[in-house]
């Protein structure tokens, strides 16, 4: 498939999910030759989770068909410009591309606002909305510890 038929498919479900009481967003993941090998609906309301958006899903079950959790060398193809959470799976996903069709200021437009989210990742810790604080780190390096002399692992 060529890439606009791609992103045709992820604007296919994200209308799709709406007509089932669900967001407006899809996403599909190919390989760059454009193989379809997964795809992705925003499930947060359906399933009373707030991470179940599309691309975040696409990447699951991606991740499941290929039995990998490096999806390396392929791209996803977003119906809407991805929000910092899916932003950052994708880079954790290691995909080597993102299209998207509507931008993020679309989403604004419709109430689904990820702008302020974007904005307090620019600020320093201490300056965010959302409290943080480190709390027995003596204790919990011992995990890192743990990690570092463990000769096996399955480093990602
Ligand atoms: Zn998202």
């Amino acid at each position: 498939m060529t890439k606009e038929e791609l992103m045709k498919k992820a604007i296919e479900l994200s209308k799709e999910n709406v007509a089932n009481g669900g967001g407006p967003f899809g996403a599909v993941i190919a390989t760059k030759e454009g193989e379809i090998i997964a795809t992705g609906v925003n499930r947060v309301t359906s399933s009373n989770d707030p991470t179940a958006h599309a691309e975040v899903n696409a990447i699951r079950a991606a991740a499941a068909r290929l039995g990998t959790f490096n999806l390396a060398g392929n791209v996803i193809y977003t119906s809407c410009e991805p929000c910092p959470m899916c932003l950052g799976a994708i880079y954790w996903a290691r995909l080597d591309k993102i299209y998207y069709g509507n931008t993020k200021e679309d989403a604004k437009h419709i109430g689904f606002d990820d702008s302020f989210i974007y904005d307090e990742l620019a600020l320093d810790a201490a300056d965010r909305k959302l409290p943080s604080e480190s709390l027995l780190s003596n204790e919990a390096i011992a995990a890192f510890q743990k990690w570092t002399a463990t000769e096996n692992k399955i480093e990602y």
